[in-house]
């Protein structure tokens, strides 16, 4: 599904987009500020990242906090989430960050 958003066959919010990353808004938002970052290199889960993906699976974090400054929640706080397989609610199977906040976040997660 997200390799179809990445390719464009699928519309989606986009909000920032290079040669190795894409971001758009989440369909289902779960705060007030809901983003996702994904590699455009398909990678179905945190266990599937190999040596070559270091500098990229960095550059997805790093986008992550540029877009949370662009969304004005950087000072107040925010989170990055990456769930990986099914009892982490894991859905989508391709690598995405979180971009989760403008409302407290509750600690754990539930
Ligand atoms: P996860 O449960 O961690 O795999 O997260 C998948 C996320 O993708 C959920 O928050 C969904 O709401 C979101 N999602 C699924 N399909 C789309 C889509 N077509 N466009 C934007 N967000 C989506």
């Amino acid at each position: 599904m997200f390799c179809r958003i990445a390719s464009k066959k699928v519309p989606a919010k986009i909000i920032y987009e290079d040669e190795r990353v894409l971001a758009f808004e989440d369909i289902n938002p779960q705060a007030p500020v809901h983003a996702l970052v994904i590699p455009k290199k398909h990678i179905s889960t945190t266990l599937d990242i190999e040596d070559e993906d270091h500098a990229l699976i960095g550059h997805l974090f790093q986008t992550g906090g540029k877009i949370a400054k662009e969304k004005g929640i950087a000072e107040r706080g925010f989170r990055l989430v990456v769930n990986t397989n099914p009892e982490a609610g894991q859905t989508v199977y391709h690598v995405h960050i979180h971009i989760l906040g403008g409302r407290h976040m509750h600690w754990p997660p539930g």
